[in-house]
């Protein structure tokens, strides 16, 4: 397994092409708007080796015997998906952000089910090619972007109806070595961080859909791939070179649009290829884990917020006032619910023909359906905890100025630190850290992961209804009641 300076060196390694502001950004890995992003994912490689996170941030390989990053494991149990779901957790409680690795622990998952489901109906011998796949991805401790979400164009129309061919991801020929793919996924958390893609189809198809119902991986800097890089809310902030006014200046996330111009993929990375009635068995796959992962990691970052929210209270000297005790409560319960909808999805789990574990699908949705609204009413408490100063607040520059101003040569600095003073005890920049954390989780980059993220990623709320809709089983319910009453039609 590497470490975390060991996983940032082998991203030194790669040629992967990058735009952002309108330009190429050669060194990625040092820029200030990239780095926190690569710094939250060497945190999922840094905690593998700490021994008090041995049970959690790592597994034995079914594949190898040996053990491997969590992160790379093909879940042998519900007892893996309940350790997820804890790693999850930590990781988010670690970097109070979104460190991105999930996606192509949660790709390799479905994909393990779904290409063993394909072989059976086909013949074919994807599943032999995406073991071979998984067992280089936990070799090599390599972190991989599960790549699903194509940029669909006009949403009433099917893949292949498209006015522009390139909406989904497809492919433009076909050799005896391989295939050519075309387009794009967009919102790619985590793309420039990972080694690899592992691209799936993002809806259900039918056959005239047959050339967008692909599935393959390919290195990061292959030939023909590029990204561009997705910007966030106050962003820019991280350019100026300040700390506390950025809120999170250690760890953050990313999302990419990721282009596929004409690559080229051998043989041996396609685990689907015009197999189009098992696309929407992998997107419900892969959704659903997500959707878990979701009752980990969101509830760890839940619990940074929260523990800002007391702190906020605490340098206001107001923490023993009993409506901020009552909020915080309210805020821990809503937090620890979704954490419980993610351990019962988990623990709920079966397993599938192909032999590894799968999630509760209805309590997969329910979970991630309750992450669509918790957090919102977390950061809202979380705001209302924290006054308006964390909108109010003048500039990190501000309080370090020595720019003249009062009558008696105070100093704007002086002045800053003289109003902007809470207890008397807590040093002002302390008090202006947590504030700046809550703006930055609520309104800032990391609202980015903590909210949008939470409303839209793995599948917008209306998704999950979709989900919990077909396996809510209404009509079962209805027999219940009419035993009981006797009924009979
Ligand atoms: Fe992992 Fe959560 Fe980020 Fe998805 S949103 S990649 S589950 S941390
Ligand atoms: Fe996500």
């Amino acid at each position: 397994m590497m470490t975390g300076a060991q996983y940032i060196e082998s991203l030194r390694k790669m040629k992967t092409q990058v735009y952002m502001f309108g330009e190429k950004v050669d060194n990625w890995v040092d820029h200030p708007i990239v780095r926190p992003s690569i710094n939250c994912v060497a945190m999922t490689y840094d905690l593998a080796s700490r021994e008090e996170y041995k049970d959690i941030m790592t597994a034995k390989s079914s594949i190898s015997g040996k053990q491997v990053n969590r992160f790379t494991h093909i879940h042998q149990g519900t007892d893996d998906l309940i350790n997820k779901v804890k790693m999850q957790r930590l990781l988010g409680q670690k970097t109070g952000s979104c460190f991105q690795r999930c996606v192509g622990m949660d790709a390799i998952n479905a994909e393990f089910s779904t290409t063993y489901d394909i072989d059976q109906k086909y013949g074919t011998e994807y599943h032999k090619r995406l073991v071979d796949f998984v067992t280089m991805m936990q070799e090599q401790d390599l972190t991989v972007d599960g790549a699903m979400t194509d940029p669909k164009g006009d949403r009433g129309k099917a893949p292949s109806q498209q006015n522009d061919p390139d909406m989904f991801v497809h492919v433009v020929e076909r050799r005896a070595d391989g295939i050519v793919v075309k387009g794009s996924k967009a919102h790619q958390t985590g793309a420039l961080n990972s080694h690899w893609h592992l691209v799936m189809p993002t809806i259900a198809m039918k056959e005239a859909d047959k050339d967008y119902a692909v599935s393959f991986a390919c290195p990061s800097d292959a030939d023909g791939v590029y990204m561009i890089y997705g910007r966030q809310s106050c962003d820019t902030r991280k350019l100026e070179g300040c700390s506390i006014d950025v809120g999170n200046k250690r760890f953050g996330g990313q999302e990419l649009l990721v282009v596929f111009d004409n690559v080229f993929i051998p043989n041996e990375y396609v685990f689907m290829d015009g197999e189009y009635d098992f696309s929407g068995k992998l997107v419900e796959r892969f959704a659903g884990y997500h959707r878990q992962s979701y009752g980990g990691c969101k509830v760890g970052v839940g619990d940074t917020l929260i523990g800002a929210a007391a702190l906020a209270a605490e340098y206001n000297g107001v923490d023993k006032v009993s409506h901020i005790k009552d909020k915080l409560i309210e805020m821990t319960h809503l937090n620890e619910t979704l954490y419980a909808c993610g351990i019962a999805c988990s623990s709920q789990g079966s397993q599938t023909a192909s032999g590894n574990y799968e999630i509760d699908m209805l309590l997969a949705n329910v979970c991630k359906q309750n992450v669509t609204r918790f957090p919102y009413e977390i950061a809202r408490i979380a705001e209302d905890i924290a006054g308006g100063l964390m909108v109010t607040l003048p500039s990190e520059k501000d309080f370090s100025s020595e720019e003249v101003v009062g009558a008696n040569g105070e100093t704007v600095g002086e002045i800053c630190k003289k109003y902007f003073a809470g207890r008397a005890d807590v040093p002002v920049e302390d008090r202006m850290k947590v504030l700046r954390f809550i703006e930055n989780m609520c309104l800032g980059t990391a609202a980015v992961g903590y909210k949008t993220e939470s409303m839209h990623g793995a599948g917008s709320p209306q998704a999950q209804r979709i989900m919990i809709a077909r396996q809510g089983n209404i009509d079962g319910k209805k027999e219940y009641v009419k035993d009981i009453l006797a009924i009979r039609e």
